[in-house]
């Protein structure tokens, strides 16, 4: 049994925690891929990054998603990635306005 773990995580785009409701979660599937995880919830081995597209381009420029998933992305699977990314700021709302505190 583990310890209850608190609900923070750690962007690897630039390396601080926050709330898990402001970060993404990429996981990695069995297969190796890596995915978008909106829900938080797949399976696998999974990195976070913050809503943002600098800490997204960071984590992937930098390689931080390869190291912290250890897996490869290739430059489909990036722009695949990037897409499904903006996706998901634009259902919460990130990219025109922001909710709550700054
Ligand atoms: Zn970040």
């Amino acid at each position: 049994m583990r310890p209850r773990k608190p609900a923070i995580r750690t962007c690897i785009g630039c390396g601080t925690s926050e709330d898990k409701r402001e970060v993404v979660r990429f996981v990695r599937m069995p297969d190796g891929t890596v995915e978008v995880d909106p829900t938080g919830k797949a399976n696998g081995r999974g990195a976070y990054v913050h809503t943002s597209l600098e800490c997204f381009e960071t984590a992937i420029r930098k390689r931080k998603i390869t190291s912290a998933l250890r897996t490869h992305v290739n430059e489909d699977d990036i722009g695949r990635l990037r897409a499904e990314f903006e996706r998901v700021l634009e259902q919460r709302g990130t990219f025109d306005h922001e909710d709550g505190d700054a």
